[in-house]
């Protein structure tokens, strides 16, 4: 019987196999329960889920299924009724809520279905807000957001309100706001639902290329044909994962 030879067991020391880096998302046992007693939901229903930094991927599942909810805690928008949640191996449910606003403001940009943009300001004005809350110095704001603006394309736009620009054109707002604090993950439920066809490519097309510069992209979507632009889809049915690890691209098979 030959031991196995010392050069094997050191370069097993060296060589780490990118499957056992820490994730950036790691969630166990997540549970989320809305009410009490006979109104009681469980949103949330013991998820394990792990995402690495760099990925870019999709959560589908029917309507209810705790999609928004999953996004909310990992966005730390909301803690978990039970179970560990350790972001970039920081523990979560450890944090004090200054804390958790901290990171949130810090590491996490979000974009949502309606965009969520103060009507009565500009787009420039829009996408400054995050740095208030960050402290980011106030000289720097300005070109930080017109910055931003340029890189979602809306370079010529940043003077114009929200009502004074198309769906499409608000959507990147939104996403110029998600990243000016240059967030490590990028959160985004149902971007495109309001969305024409059109206006739905260009808007995943900002997606993949922040992905491509480094950001961890993470998307809620119900339509497949969105889900086929990112690499990786996990399905949830009733508060859980039924599937963790999808590939996109045999969506068009699946009957879950
Ligand atoms: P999805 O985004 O997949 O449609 P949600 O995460 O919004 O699902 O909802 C999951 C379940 O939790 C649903 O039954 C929903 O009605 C319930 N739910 C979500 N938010 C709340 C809340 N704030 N209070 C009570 N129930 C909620
Ligand atoms: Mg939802």
């Amino acid at each position: 019987m030959s031991s196995p030879s010392p050069l094997d067991s050191q370069s097993a020391l060296v060589i780490r196999p990118p499957d056992t880096a820490p994730a950036l998302i790691q969630l166990e046992g997540i549970t989320k329960v809305y009410g009490t007693g006979d109104l009681e939901v469980r949103a949330l229903d013991g998820v394990n889920l792990q995402i690495h930094a760099g990925e870019y991927c999709s959560i589908m599942g029917a309507s209810g299924s705790g999609k928004s909810t999953m996004m909310n805690v990992i966005g730390c928008l909301d803690r978990p009724t039970a179970g560990q949640y350790y972001l970039d191996s920081e523990d979560v449910a450890q944090l004090s809520d200054r804390a958790l606003a901290h990171i949130r403001n810090r590491k996490i940009g979000f974009v949502f279905q309606q965009f969520h943009l103060l009507p009565q300001i500009s787009a420039l004005d829009n996408v400054m807000l995050p740095m208030v809350y960050a402290n980011v110095p106030l000289a720097d704001r300005r070109e930080r957001a017109a910055t931003a603006l340029e890189r979602v394309g809306l370079g010529n736009r940043i003077q114009n309100k929200p009502s004074q620009l198309s769906g499409g054109q608000q959507q990147r707002v939104a996403i110029a706001r998600a990243i000016v604090n240059h967030p490590v993950l990028l959160l985004a439920d149902e971007p495109t639902g309001a969305l024409d066809t059109q206006t739905t490519q260009e808007i995943l097309g900002i997606f993949s290329d922040l992905n491509q510069q480094g950001m961890t992209v993470v998307m809620v979507t119900h339509e497949p044909e969105v889900a086929r632009s990112t690499q990786r889809v996990v399905w949830f049915r009733d508060g859980r994962v039924i599937h963790a690890q999808l590939d996109p691209a045999d969506l068009h098979e699946a009957t879950f």
